[in-house]
């Protein structure tokens, strides 16, 4: 069954995939704790690539979650996560997946931008933010990167192996939240279809990402949900990492995914969020939007951004302290209605 993608994105993704050179040392990465999406898309891309005759190493600021691993069992020796910047520094291209800005690179950031080789980009995010010049591959509208890497292989006729196949479709069933969010658009289950018709198995997928959990990720998600408040005349409701719980529980960034939807999904929320402190004095926030309220436009002041209805920020200062200024700031955008004009 032919795949409908339109003339211009088709040749889109010819120019994107001419750039991509064998010979040279490619380093593909994506931003700091690396998701399904990220990693999905990073290993889709290193089978279809590795089929072509080019050899990438993977190279995160963060090591990939338990969770993730079985991604890169068929690839040995492809996630060099844990030298980096050792392979960054020999990088003849680097290719960045998920994130439009070279701040979400963490620590791997000034590696980056010294280097000075074309930085490639294949993304779906709203936020625009600094990277430096190189091939494109970029569409908001897609559900996740990993559709757009699928759309480059079907549009250069690369075939799509089961790793590689099951690789983007843990890519796109993540970012969709199991293909339940509003990214979930006719583009995107033609995409899994297409996916599953290579001959996966959406159960075992199932099983390998969201029940081969640690104990401790449940026992996260227990005292987490024990900090919920909702200010329900606000619209909002938000819940705090207890300090010292993942390292008590032995939980890793990855267990919180999926946490922030459960203040979300209580009626009349307009806005969640989820507090974390990350280091001492600095907290991370994740937020969630039901409707029209625009987060991403809610994060920018603060240096953060994401997508419409999912985003982030992190701020100095403590716990409280951040927690007092980001829902003071909440509080005031839901009262102006949250659109990204409020
Ligand atoms: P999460 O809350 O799950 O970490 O991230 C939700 C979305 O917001 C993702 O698309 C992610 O890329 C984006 N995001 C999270 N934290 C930040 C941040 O600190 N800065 C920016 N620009 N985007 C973020
Ligand atoms: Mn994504």
């Amino acid at each position: 069954m032919p795949f409908p993608l339109p003339p211009d994105r088709i040749a889109a993704a010819k120019a994107f995939a001419a750039a991509l050179k064998p010979g040279g040392r490619l380093c593909i990465t994506t931003h700091v704790n690396p998701d399904g999406d990220g990693l999905g898309s990073e290993a889709g891309l290193a089978h279809l690539l590795r089929a072509r005759g080019i050899e990438a190493v993977v190279t995160n600021p963060s090591p990939t979650p338990e969770r993730y691993r079985f991604l890169f069992r068929d690839l040995p020796g492809v996630d060099r996560s844990g030298e980096a910047v050792k392979e960054l520094r020999r990088a003849d291209q680097i290719l960045v997946l998920d994130i439009s800005d070279v701040g979400r690179l963490g620590m791997l950031s000034q590696t980056v931008l010294e280097r000075g080789v074309p930085v490639a980009c294949v993304d779906h995010h709203v936020s625009q933010g600094h990277l430096p010049d190189g091939p494109r591959f970029v569409d908001p509208e897609a559900s996740a990167t990993g559709e757009l890497i699928f759309q480059l292989a079907h549009a250069n006729g690369w075939p799509l192996s089961p790793e590689a196949a099951r690789a983007l479709y843990v890519a796109i069933l993540t970012d969709t939240g199991g293909f339940r969010f509003s990214n979930t658009r006719p583009a995107t289950l033609r995409t899994a279809a297409a996916l599953l018709e290579v001959g996966l198995d959406p159960e075992q997928i199932y099983l390998d990402v969201y029940a081969s959990a640690p104990e401790g990720r449940a026992r996260l998600l227990a005292e987490t949900l024990q900090t919920l408040v909702v200010e329900a005349e606000a619209g909002l409701a938000w819940v705090t990492v207890p300090p010292g719980a993942l390292e008590r529980l032995g939980a890793t960034p990855d267990d919180l995914d999926g946490i922030v939807e459960v203040p979300r999904s209580i009626a009349g929320i307009r806005m969640a969020l989820l507090f974390r402190e990350i280091a001492a004095g600095r907290v991370k926030v994740s937020l969630r939007s039901v409707g029209p309220v625009d987060v991403a436009a809610f994060a920018k002041p603060f240096g953060g951004g994401g997508h419409t209805k999912a985003s982030g920020l992190s701020l100095e200062g403590s716990l409280a302290d951040v927690q007092a200024t980001v829902l003071a700031s909440a509080r005031a955008y839901l009262a102006g209605n949250g659109d990204a004009g409020g």
